[in-house]
């Protein structure tokens, strides 16, 4: 699929007049132009492939091979439908939050949610797990919802310490409250599968912000994943 000329250049360059969603803003400081949603992702899937063809062609990759032929596309949808669907603000999940009927005013921890992000500098994975943890300012959330939004802004290109700012903001917003800690423990292919190959090192990163800069609530959430 080709571009209009002039479209083509404001995409590359972000310096179209395209009006930008007001959505986008909930994309926090993710690094994207101003026109990255002027086109769909049905066409971002085709040219992405085009593209992915070209750098399988330039490897020296045959194409016409029946076991490559699909991958362009493939790899195409993946990225847009899956790893990287975190970057459409349209994919942001919808939270709703429930009156505290039962008065909890404990702090409530979920552990162990699956992280898969992708490094924006190698574009290879980053695997983990996200511990989460916030007290309840009158209302509370389902909580799948924890998960979802972690979710979300894990599917992008990301740095650790980034994902892990996001996935707090977004708690602070959806649940109403500064009482929230998140804790990110990751491994990342680019250090474990090339460069030094360090195939038993992982990344800490955490952010804990009103109650949880107390010391004694911090190790509460602490001890809940770590025994
Ligand atoms: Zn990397």
């Amino acid at each position: 699929m080709k571009l209009p000329a002039t479209l083509s250049n404001s995409v590359i360059n972000g310096n179209g007049n395209q009006s930008v969603p007001s959505r986008l803003s909930s994309a926090l400081s993710s690094p994207m132009h101003p026109n990255a949603f002027v086109l769909s992702d049905d066409e971002k899937v085709v040219l992405i492939a085009e593209k992915f063809a070209e750098i399988m062609e330039i490897m020296g990759l045959d194409l016409k091979d029946d076991s490559l032929s699909g991958t362009p596309e493939r790899v195409a949808k993946m990225y847009i439908h899956e790893t990287f669907q975190g970057l459409n603000p349209l994919n942001k999940p919808d939270i709703t939050l429930f009156e505290n009927n039962y008065a909890y005013g404990e702090m409530l921890v979920e552990r162990n949610i699956t992280v898969h992000s992708t490094c924006e500098h190698h574009f290879v994975p980053i695997l983990g797990v996200c511990h989460v943890a916030y007290f309840a300012k009158g209302k509370v959330v389902g909580l799948s919802k924890l998960n979802r939004i972690v979710k979300f802004y894990s599917k992008r290109p990301q740095v650790q310490e980034r994902l892990t700012e996001q996935i707090a903001a977004e708690l602070k917003r959806s649940l109403q409250t500064e009482d929230v800690a998140v804790y990110l423990d990751a491994e990342h292919l680019c250090v474990k599968t090339r460069g030094v190959e360090d195939c038993s090192s992982s990344t800490v990163t955490s952010h804990y912000s009103g109650r949880f800069k107390d010391p004694d609530v911090r190790n509460e959430f602490l001890t809940a994943f770590k025994g």
